[in-house]
């Protein structure tokens, strides 16, 4: 997350008819819209049929039949593609405009925290979003783990989550922060060192972290801009432990130590890399790792403190922003897509891509891609992000051609989850 404090108000209010179901077979579906984007390219004409949890076939209409007792639904003028998939929410944080983070972490209890938690979930899927990665509970302890079983077990609708629990920071580094002399619940847990941190790292996947999470860099007082926190040897050793268990590491990171030790360490993405520079962005192309650039929760926070796009003046961060990612998109660095959202409304994930086209030149299908297919391969969900026979279906239907216009997106019409309709 991005922390900031200020008071502004605005709300976005979803509705969805959104139910889950729990693991008993599904009668099959046959979906026929106007066309079928696969997570690459776009087939006009295109069926796809599901049976039980997955995709049975994919292909012209003509030749998918639909067998006995499937259900037949027709989609004229829509288009057919991959569940998308949230590269960086917190489903446990709520707009910060609303209430700021040290509040949220501060002063909201976890019932209150979860019990907006499960509203956030169904609003993420009513979006379209069948699958997020879910980077850090913000104080709200292994809450994460517990919102992703009740989704998993039908008993509220929501993405399927990769959780973080609470991600790891250096000892001092994070927040909230009162004064000196008091000691006050942290964002996420400290540890520092060998034994630390491995301790930290197993018991963070031991109560059910799909993704550590660690903060390379954060602002170690209220005042300045961000600075390295954990040596390339802790970071070394988070990515060891992690990798051991079969689980990834993501780093927040902004500057370009924080980043490159992140790098060198060897975590699949790096989520923010606001003050990148072209040797850094190149040095994670070359090792393979990825950046989610997260320019909807910078834009967001900058409106939260005033900017009014297009009538105030273009604030510093947003200036950086801007430069980082033409240095980034030169170097080549894969992009992961994922928002920060949590920062700004659940259910508006849709942004990020949205800026990324209109601000930063990322074409309709690149940010169309990025969602589906390639988010599932940067995250090794081999199981999603394609519509292909045997992976999951999840898949969703929105109005319009989304590969011409990233807005047609936000025409959600159909979500089905595992061969469920969640939402119609
Ligand atoms: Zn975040």
């Amino acid at each position: 997350m991005w922390s900031f404090a200020t008071a502004l108000l605005f709300s976005i209010t979803w509705s969805t008819s959104a139910q889950t179901s729990s693991s008993a077979p599904q009668p099959a579906l046959l979906l026929r819209p106007a066309a079928v984007f696969d997570g690459e390219t776009l087939h006009p004409g295109w069926a796809v049929l599901t049976e039980d949890s997955k995709i049975k076939a994919v292909g012209p209409a003509a030749q998918l039949q639909a067998p006995a007792g499937a259900q037949v639904l027709e989609l004229p003028g829509l288009t057919l593609l991959p569940g998308l998939i949230e590269g960086h929410s917190h489903l446990l944080l709520h707009p910060y405009n609303e209430t700021p983070w040290n509040d949220q972490v501060l002063l909201e209890s976890e019932a209150l925290r979860v019990a907006r938690a499960t509203v956030h979930a169904r609003a993420t899927l009513a979006a379209g979003f069948t699958t997020a990665r879910d980077l850090g509970s913000e104080g709200a302890g292994f809450a994460d783990v517990g919102l992703k079983q009740a989704i998993d077990q039908g008993l509220i609708p929501g993405p399927r989550l990769l959780v973080a629990t609470r991600a790891l920071v250096a000892t001092g580094s994070y927040g909230p922060k009162l004064s000196a002399d008091v000691d006050v619940p942290q964002g996420a847990q400290e540890a520092d060192g060998v034994d630390s941190i491995v301790r930290a790292v197993r018991e963070q996947m031991g109560k059910g972290a799909d993704i550590i999470k660690v903060y390379a860099d954060y602002r170690w007082g209220p005042n300045e801009s961000s600075r390295p926190t954990f040596s390339q040897e802790e970071l070394n050793l988070i990515v060891q432990t992690a990798r051991s268990a079969g689980r990834p590491v993501v780093a927040h990171a902004s500057t370009p130590e924080g980043m490159r030790r992140a790098t060198l360490a060897g975590v699949q993405t790096i989520e923010h890399g606001d003050g990148g520079t072209l040797e850094v962005f190149r040095l994670m192309k070359q090792r393979g790792v990825a950046l989610c650039p997260t320019v909807a929760a910078g834009e967001a926070i900058s409106r939260y403190r005033g900017w009014q796009p297009g009538t105030t003046p273009e604030p510093e961060r947003i200036r950086q922003k801007r430069e980082s990612m033409r240095l980034a998109l030169q170097s080549g660095v894969e992009l992961a897509i994922g928002g920060d959202v949590g920062v700004f409304a659940h259910g508006d994930n849709l942004r990020e891509a949205e800026q990324l086209v209109r601000t930063y030149g990322l074409t309709p299908l690149q940010v169309l891609r990025g969602l589906t297919a390639t988010n599932a391969r940067l995250f090794q969900l081999p199981d999603r992000g394609r519509l292909q026979p045997g992976l999951l279906a999840d898949l969703i239907a929105v109005s319009g051609d989304p590969t011409q216009d990233v807005a047609a997106l936000r025409q959600v019409r159909l979500v089905v989850k595992g061969g469920v309709i969640t939402k119609q």
